[in-house]
């Protein structure tokens, strides 16, 4: 074992993880497109980009040349009262990318902050304009929005431990998504009741991803957005996880051809370089902080906010974009993970296999032994990490082919 790691156990608090059993982590010694090297001298091929982040593979010399260009001239200065250009190109970008009236981006450093920001302007908007009382934002079970008190009251009640920590989480309606006849019908009169203590509406669209990477259709967007305007609520869309591509389409809600007041994004914004998130919100709920007086300003204000290094990872994920046919090699991702992972249907446990994009999903009845599962990926030489019931593939979009099916053929093999 290295010494680092030996040391180091005895200090690190892991993410998501009972401590006492947690097995020891795999010592990475470098990464490579979708190859982790071990320190041991074993490669695995990665299946799921860190945490959905590294959607160009690791290591992209462009993004490498650009951060560190940007270390050399300005690595970090305060965002109040100072500019730099990476931030101020981005917002550019971002908005170009974005429809109108999405013009107005906030940058902060975690996917849970974006959110947290995206209620705070869901909020504050109204309270600015006198609007009493609309302090509430309507959530869905199996949603995920942050680790955060705020964006926990918004998570799925079990997986947000709302009981755990009832009394300190603010308290916001979390109800079933309006999939279906019945379901729908209930969000209608729940919004009938209680619309007049709502500022706004949260979702992840297409696919709850923590939630265990559960597809939605376009339908339930649209019947959100009409909602929405029906009852002038801000429609806020975590795309933090569906951003940049993973679903087909440059963001997800393109597929259902209707916008949101604001959208959060993070995850994969720099390539899996370096941790940034953004706040998008329309011209009007902009203006609903200008006066004349410092009482109505948004007060946030994160001290690394629009990190230069972040900024300029993030322009150069947005130039490969630009440059490279992306969106092309989801499609061909998407239709291989199809063909690839139908065979796991046949498995004995297996009780749905899934794809949307660059998402692949094979469904058990349950995981008994998740860590063992891991490991037995491992043998195979594979980087996938099962969660909840679930085995899912969301791989760089530049993974070849040939490392492709190695990942689908080990889920086959490690399963049967
Ligand atoms: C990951 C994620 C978050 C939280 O982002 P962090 O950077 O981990 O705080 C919020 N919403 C969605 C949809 C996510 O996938």
């Amino acid at each position: 074992m290295s010494n680092w790691l030996e040391e180091g156990w005895r200090h690190v608090w892991l993410p998501y993880a009972q401590m006492q059993t947690a097995p020891l982590p795999l010592p990475v010694a470098r990464t490579e497109g979708s190859a982790i090297h071990l320190e041991d001298g074993r490669v695995l091929i990665d299946g799921i980009a860190s945490w959905w982040t590294a959607c160009h593979g690791y290591n992209h010399p462009h993004i490498a040349q650009a951060v560190s260009a940007q270390l050399a001239r300005v690595p970090h200065v305060m965002f109040g009262g100072l500019a730099h250009e990476p931030a101020y190109r981005l917002s550019t970008r971002l908005a170009a990318l974005l429809p109108e009236p999405l013009n107005r981006v906030f940058f902060t450093d975690s996917g849970s902050v974006a959110v947290e920001v995206a209620i705070k302007i869901a909020v504050q908007s109204r309270l600015n304009r006198g609007e009493r009382g609309r302090t509430k934002i309507l959530a869905f079970t199996g949603g995920y929005h942050g680790d955060t008190f705020g964006t926990m009251a918004i998570c799925d009640p079990e997986e947000g431990m709302h009981a755990m920590f009832t009394g300190l989480l603010p308290e916001h309606p979390v109800i079933p998504l309006p999939r279906d006849e019945a379901s729908t019908a209930a969000f209608d009169a729940f919004l009938e009741a209680n619309a007049h203590t709502l500022a706004g509406i949260i979702i992840e669209p297409l696919v709850q991803g923590a939630g265990g990477m559960v597809l939605h259709p376009p339908q339930v967007l649209r019947h959100l957005r009409r909602a929405a305007d029906a009852y002038g609520l801000t429609l806020i869309f975590d795309e933090i996880f569906t951003g940049f591509g993973r679903t087909g389409t440059m963001f997800a809600f393109e597929q259902a051809g209707v916008a949101p007041d604001i959208i959060t994004l993070s995850k994969a914004l720099t390539g899996g370089t370096l941790p940034l998130a953004a706040t998008i919100a329309t011209d009007a709920l902009f203006e609903a902080f200008l006066s004349a007086s410092p009482s109505t300003a948004l007060m946030h204000g994160p001290t690394y906010m629009a990190n230069a290094l972040g900024c300029a990872a993030a322009n150069a994920s947005l130039d490969l974009f630009e440059r490279e046919p992306r969106l092309a090699q989801v499609a061909a991702i998407s239709a291989q993970m199809a063909r690839e992972l139908a065979p796991c249907r046949a498995l004995p446990g297996v009780v749905d296999v899934r794809v949307l994009g660059a998402i692949g999903v094979v469904e058990l009845a349950e995981i008994a032994n998740p860590a063992a599962l891991r490991m037995a990926l491992v043998a195979q030489g594979v980087w996938i990490r099962p969660f909840r019931n679930i085995l899912y593939l969301t791989p760089a979009f530049t993974i070849s082919p040939d490392e492709l099916s190695h990942l689908c053929a080990a889920i086959f093999r490690v399963l049967s």
